[in-house]
């Protein structure tokens, strides 16, 4: 299956389009799968990759992207946790934004996960 067709076929659920574009739907799900792939990625500069920093803060600014149009507050905690990272090498604690991110949105991230038969 190539990528685009991959795409199409998660069209009708509340899962994500794939499509990136400013008015796509909002994911929680796709967020903290950003977020978890930061917190990994930053545990990785400690050790012989310290350019993963860059990986990192590309996949925080997916995670605002994936919750701007339906949590703005949430998405600006991502945002100003990654200029922190960025500018101070202030290292954000993705496992709590993942937890804020979770509340921010029970509703939404309890119906995907029933969608996909995750128990929680
Ligand atoms: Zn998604």
């Amino acid at each position: 299956m190539d990528q685009k067709t991959a795409m199409q076929t998660n069209e009708s659920t509340t899962q994500c389009s794939g499509q990136y574009d400013t008015t796509r739907d909002p994911c929680v799900l796709c967020c903290c799968k950003h977020l978890a792939q930061a917190h990994v990625l930053i545990k990785e500069t400690h050790k012989d990759y310290p350019h993963h920093k860059w990986i990192a803060m590309g996949h925080m600014a997916e995670a605002e992207d994936e919750v701007l149009n339906a949590h703005k507050a949430m998405a600006s905690a991502i945002r100003v946790a990654r200029l922190q990272y960025q500018n101070d090498d202030i290292e954000p604690d993705c496992c709590l934004l993942i937890d804020a991110v979770i509340q921010a949105d029970e509703e939404l991230a309890a119906k995907m996960l029933e969608e996909m038969n995750i128990k929680r």
